[in-house]
């Protein structure tokens, strides 16, 4: 047996381990403590939201108002998005009223936020008024635990104290099916269905079928004894996986949807006319082609609000299609040089779109293409059309510019003061231009409109 020990702690190290251990246990229940306080004063501030909603006229609008409102006041001063802040005030206002025994554990430092999370997550599939037994049971199956061991205990102990049946709480499931986009690196990104296991399955299984058509018929060979790959064309040397996904892409881009409402009499619909719009921002080289040179491989196209994509990408983009809008810009200093010559009748709206990228809400990232250019000045009320009473609003900002007591005005050079309803300031800038890499030999000087009010014109057209 061996009976020698590898790692040997001096005394003195054993004592300080010791002393950060008794720092460990103290400070444990200390931060649970403050995140309790968090939490509450959170869910204090949907009680206000709760309080005065109930005082307006009530409709649904008006009270989602009066919360986004709320949110915003209290991201402000902890540097977050309102949208995130506002999830934060359900989860807190939910924590208070549904799970008081978890709280309690949280506060004393016996469970941390992770277990309170969890116990809220499996909780969320209970009925409201079914949580406390659930509550009172996680809280101690909590303690000692570690919050990924006791995750499971906790789904097990939320489904036994379910009263309904799994076909019931399915048909309910199935409201939250779902598609959404989440950015990759390398210009990649994930396309996320959440939908009823059958179709899911359904799917993958049609898209495993067509791809072993495809991978069947390219290893077969011709009728006239070649091989198939033989000729001209390019041998398809595709995985699975990247058949699966192309198929995929194909059909989603290209396909009609089989229930059309717009179907008229003759069976013409449009919803398959439908095509995909997505902006891009291309710088110029770009589009000559120069930026193949791997000590340039810095430049990139932007997909806008979203993510960069490659040079070659973009170019067939800017080549063949109408889907995609384009906007070359100065590679330097990143300028609009021009938009989409076929569509010029809205260029103002494009260099919009160029100097604001996303929504002008402190905070907010969602694209210029998902937003709606609102007057700061209200047309009705005199303001003009013009870049400089123009900026791009989401829809959920641009209602809230409407129906609560945030306010915003323009400072020049598209840089936008907010005031929230108690009177905190907030500045929001637009976006750095792109830049992205010198030309070799000096190139062409940027151009002449320097930063700061009054904006740069829109590029000529
Ligand atoms: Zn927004």
């Amino acid at each position: 047996m061996n009976t020698s020990r590898l790692i040997e702690f001096s005394d003195e190290d054993l004592a300080e381990l010791d002393e950060v251990a008794c720092a460990a246990e103290r400070i444990t229940p200390a931060l649970g403590a403050m995140e309790v306080e968090n939490v509450r004063n959170q869910a204090r501030a949907g009680a206000i939201a709760e309080r005065v909603s109930r005082r307006q006229s009530a409709s649904v609008r008006s009270q989602e108002m009066v919360y986004r409102s709320v949110a915003a006041e209290l991201a402000g001063v902890t540097f977050t998005t309102d949208r995130s802040m506002q999830a934060q005030i359900t989860q807190a206002v939910e924590w208070v009223e549904c799970y008081p025994a978890t709280l309690a554990a949280w506060e004393a430092g016996r469970i941390t936020r992770g277990h309170a999370t969890a116990v809220l997550r499996c909780g969320t599939v209970l009925p409201r008024d079914g949580r406390a037994e659930f509550d009172a049971a996680a809280a101690e199956l909590c303690v000692g635990q570690s919050v990924g061991r006791v995750k499971d205990r906790l789904d097990h102990l939320a489904q036994e104290l379910h009263p309904r049946t799994l076909a019931e709480r399915h048909a309910k499931a199935r409201e939250e099916r779902r598609v959404s986009v989440t950015p990759l690196r390398d210009g990649m990104s994930e396309l996320v269905a959440t939908l009823p296991t059958l179709l899911a399955e359904g799917i993958s299984d049609r898209l495993n079928e067509q791809a072993s058509s495809i991978i069947d018929a390219r290893n077969a060979p011709r009728d006239d004894g070649a091989d198939a790959d033989a000729g001209d064309a390019e041998p398809d040397c595709r995985t699975r996986d990247q058949i699966r996904a192309d198929i995929l892409c194909d059909m989603l881009l290209t396909a009609s949807p089989l229930v059309d409402p717009t179907i008229d009499g003759d069976g013409n619909g449009t919803l398959g006319m439908i095509r995909a719009k997505v902006q891009v921002v291309v710088p110029a080289l770009t589009l000559l082609g120069k930026d193949d040179d791997p000590a340039n491989d810095t430049t990139t196209a932007d997909l806008v609000g979203s993510a960069p994509i490659d040079p070659s990408t973009a170019r067939a983009l800017a080549g063949v299609t109408a889907s995609w809008e384009r906007l070359v810009v100065h590679p330097v200093s990143g300028q609009v040089l021009c938009t989409d010559s076929y569509r010029r009748t809205a260029s103002m709206a494009r260099f919009l779109k160029a100097r604001d990228r996303h929504c002008r809400f402190p905070g907010c990232r969602r694209p210029a293409i998902r937003c709606e250019l609102d007057h700061t000045i209200d047309f009705a009320l005199g303001g003009p059309t013009d870049i400089r009473n123009l900026c791009h609003l989401c829809q959920r900002h641009h209602s809230m510019k409407q129906f609560t007591s945030w306010g915003v005005r323009q400072l020049g050079g598209g840089v936008l003061e907010w005031t929230s309803p108690t009177g905190r300031i907030y500045i929001d800038h637009p976006p750095a231009p792109l830049v992205r890499f010198m030309p070799s030999g000096g190139g062409a000087p940027p151009p002449d409109e320097g930063g700061g009010a009054p904006p740069p014109k829109p590029a000529p057209f």
